[in-house]
């Protein structure tokens, strides 16, 4: 496959999906042009430019920098149609008309590259429909592209080819969306609402259904399906009133049009619930009108009854008895609520059967094969279990019987048979649909693999269904793949190709403990003799999320501020260990990384990014302060930028990182994270979190190629007493105003001390370690603060900060 250089996009249609698609774009470092029809009145380009405002201010952020927004180029159809001519790749996500989409493609057909590839985010039409308005030349190149909303945040796209759309073009797409967009791509058949919404809705409409069945409140319900059933913890009820009801409503509404009795034998089961209609009636939309499925009032949450037709008091929850049996492995899982005799276990029993028959009765028409179906459920609905793995988990054909009885006991949604596949051939004689060799494909009645795209080669663990794993390790997870060099409870170290030392945090939210500390450390030690390089992955987020704080309290019980002191010092020798290696150490981050976490990662020799990072100094959540080597980092950083600047004035620097350690400030991407200080621009970012691994390698091993050399220590100049005066001023001020209490005062006075030096005259030359002392002292100081004391079990216990 040749290789699809993607310079430029055009989006087309500047809507809800249009915009956020164009943000994540310019996110990715994807030029790109945004297209809606001209503004009747005012400048032309007014509906484009109305629609980049807004992406400013929706939460969460499509935009990883507000302030890129400007880099979205506006453009309408009437005057800046000869702009397409310079696009690779043309998305078009307007109004969902079969009408206003053909005129437009018939609009812009002239103006398309004869290379570029053209698709659509249309959610409910036929993608073969709207091909054939295109001029036979760009027939070919034109396919469905289906993101999910909101497009920064879910992983899930969808490509849909048609008769006419060539192989190629799905293999370059499904590559640049891969890499390119950081997304999991599946291919779906081009079917009403393609997988995801397919099996997802329709799994929500029988959802509701049981509900009615077996007479169960939402409040038991919602804690049935969330978390403990691996769904999204805001259950089945209470995520209809996130989405907002109309929202729901009209998903629901493309389902029933696009499908009939004769297409899909569940129809009858997809009719609007008695409840939801009522409650749309009465123009309860949930969460966006206050008023939903569920309503709060006051401090109480309500749950609306369909009988009295108002809210009555909520928070009942389900029997013990189901959530205990919802942790039992899952042949003896669904046994057990298949079983049960109570409503609670028999609904649950009747949804997940009502997803496997669901499944299996349609995957032949909507999927190529079974892992595109559970792959598309966890990516688009945010489950941790596909049906088909859960199904073939629990024991293939003891599950297959139980629903063969229940469709001929007149159980199940409808008595469409289970596909004979399922019984007899290649998937019962594997005990599932997944195996070694690849995933049911019911049309060409063999397993097969992924396509073999070489972009997969950049994903060294990918996430795929369980039953089997296809990386470098097939048949093992990343934990045991590889030869391990040290482990213990916290750590391991390990090398897949004897040239890089792989350090793997273990703990609990990859907190950082002492067995970390120790195994870094020898990680540096291996790497500098043996090895090119460290590269800090941990597999899953986060990152870390810092230092531990729990672990730490039984040495302050019993040997007091000393054995803190201690404890730091070593974790900031690590951090200097990291810095000073003679070997690169790239921190390779994803999702958290914070405090302890974040001090790891500003020490190391590069950062290789996922774009969902957050990273920040957020120890005054606690009532501390950085203590290994955070503040450290700040004021040499503040030196090194301003030696840089032409003014070289110190302290308007080291007040950028002041304020961000003293108000926790944590990036909401990589991106912003790059503009609170904690990343370079030489640092990665990388889309895809799946390419990490790859990427941190390939990284450490091109720097040791460079001929790596560790930074010179050196000494370099802080801001001393008087730009210590100069922030604190402007603290007392923030103090007075009642803005910050008296404990945050003396905490960012603390912050400031350490950032500017200390007591000394500006421009004095200062080392590292001599700055970690006093970063030392501050933090210990602070441990034996009351007020400290009462933030930390706050939050050991809660798990939220305490404001005293
Ligand atoms: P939207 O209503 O927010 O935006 C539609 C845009 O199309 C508007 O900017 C409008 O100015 C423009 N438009 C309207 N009529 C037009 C015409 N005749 N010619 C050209 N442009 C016109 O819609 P949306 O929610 O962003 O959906 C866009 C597409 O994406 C649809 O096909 C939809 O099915 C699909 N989609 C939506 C979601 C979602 O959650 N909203 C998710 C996935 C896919």
């Amino acid at each position: 496959m040749s290789r699809f250089p993607v310079k430029k996009v055009a989006v087309l249609g500047a809507g809800v999906m249009g915009a956020q698609i164009a943000a994540h774009l310019v996110n990715v470092k994807v030029n790109v042009v945004l297209f809606d029809l001209p503004a009747k009145e005012g400048p032309k380009n007014g509906i484009v430019t109305k629609a980049i405002e807004g992406l400013k201010k929706l939460k969460p952020s499509p935009l990883g920098v507000a302030d890129d927004a400007a880099l979205i180029e506006q453009a309408n159809y009437e005057e800046h149609l000869e702009q397409l001519r310079g696009c690779d790749l043309i998305i078009e996500a307007i109004a969902e008309r079969m009408d206003w989409k053909l005129d437009l493609y018939k609009r812009i057909a002239p103006f398309v590259s004869p290379h570029a590839l053209v698709a659509s985010n249309t959610s409910g039409l036929s993608i073969t429909k709207l091909s054939e308005a295109l001029p036979d030349a760009i027939k070919p190149r034109f396919c469905g592209i289906h993101f999910f909303n909101p497009p920064r945040y879910m992983y899930l796209v969808e490509l849909i080819n048609t008769p006419t759309t060539e192989p190629q073009v799905l293999d370059q797409l499904e590559s640049f969306v891969t890499t390119a967009l950081g997304k999991g791509v599946v291919r779906a058949k081009d079917s009403p609402n393609f997988i995801a919404n397919r099996v997802g809705i329709a799994g929500m409409l029988g959802t509701m259904k049981e509900v009615e069945n077996f007479g169960l409140s939402f409040d038991v319900v919602d804690d049935l399906t969330g978390k403990k059933l691996g769904r999204a913890s805001s259950g089945t009820f209470r995520t209809a009133d996130v989405v907002g009801l109309d929202t729901m409503n009209h998903v629901i509404k493309t389902l029933q049009d696009n499908l009939s009795e004769a297409t899909d034998p569940f129809y009858p089961s997809f009719g609007t619930p008695p409840v939801l209609a009522k409650l749309l009636e009465l123009g309860n939309l949930g969460q966006k009108t206050k008023a939903g499925f569920y309503k709060k009032v006051g401090r109480d949450v309500m749950r609306f009854d369909l009988e009295s037709e108002d809210y009555m008091p909520a928070g009942q929850k389900a029997d013990e008895v189901y959530g205990r049996m919802l942790k039992k492995p899952a042949g003896e899982r669904l046994r057990l609520l298949r079983e049960s005799e109570g409503p609670q276990g028999q609904f649950l029993w009747a949804i997940l059967r009502n997803s496997f028959h669901y499944a299996a009765v349609h995957l032949a028409s909507i999927a190529e094969t079974a892992r595109d179906v559970d792959l598309a459920l966890r990516w688009g609905f945010g489950m941790k279990q596909g049906p088909f793995e859960m199904w073939q988990e629990a024991g293939w054909l003891q599950v297959a019987n139980w629903i063969k009885e229940d469709i001929a006991a007149g159980k199940t949604l409808c008595n469409a048979p289970l596909p004979d596949w399922v019984f007899s051939g290649p998937v019962a004689d594997a005990g599932g649909v997944h195996t070694a060799e690849g995933s049911w494909n019911p049309t060409a009645s063999k397993f097969v693999a992924r396509h073999a795209l070489p972009v997969y080669g950049r994903q060294l663990f990918p996430e795929t269904v369980s039953g089997f794993h296809q990386g470098l390790g097939v048949g093992t997870p990343f934990e045991t793949t590889g030869k391990t060099l040290h482990e213990d409870d916290s750590i391991r170290l390990w090398t897949m190709d004897d040239q890089i030392v792989i350090a793997s945090i273990k703990s609990k939210m990859h907190a950082i403990d002492p067995d970390v500390a120790e195994g870094l450390s020898i990680a540096v030690d291996m790497a500098e003799k043996d090895y090119q390089g460290v590269v800090i992955w941990s597999g899953d987020e986060p990152f870390s999320a810092g230092a531990d704080l729990a672990g730490m309290l039984p040495g302050f019980m019993m040997g007091g501020v000393a054995a803190i002191d201690e404890a730091e010092g070593a974790l900031q020798a690590v951090m200097l260990k990291l810095r000073y290696a003679n070997v690169p150490v790239v921190s390779a981050v994803r999702g958290l990384a914070l405090g302890g976490g974040c001090e790891m990662a500003v020490h190391s020799a590069r950062r290789v990014v996922a774009m969902e990072s957050y990273i920040g100094l957020v120890e005054v959540g606690v009532g501390l302060v950085p203590g290994a080597g955070g503040l450290t980092y700040i004021a040499r950083r503040a030196a090194e930028v301003a030696a840089l600047s032409t003014h070289k004035d110190l302290l308007p620097f080291v007040t950028e990182g002041f304020t961000a350690a003293a108000m926790a400030k944590v990036g909401t991407s990589a991106l912003e994270s790059r503009k609170l200080g904690y990343l370079l621009d030489s640092d990665l970012v990388v889309p895809n979190k799946d390419e990490l691994l790859f990427v941190a390698i390939n990284e450490a091993k091109a720097m040791f190629a460079a001929g790596y050399r560790a930074p010179h220590k050196r000494l370099f100049p802080v801001a001393g007493r008087s730009g210590k005066a100069t922030i604190q001023g402007q603290l007392v001020n923030m103090r007075d105003g009642g803005f910050i209490s008296q404990h945050d005062f003396h905490i960012a006075s603390l912050i400031a001390g350490v950032v500017t030096g200390g007591d000394v005259e500006t421009g004095t030359l200062v080392s590292e370690e001599y700055l970690m002392t006093l970063e030392r002292r501050a933090f210990c100081s602070l441990l034996e603060h009351p007020k400290t004391q009462e933030r930390i079990m706050g939050m050991l216990s809660s798990g939220k900060p305490l404001r005293n």
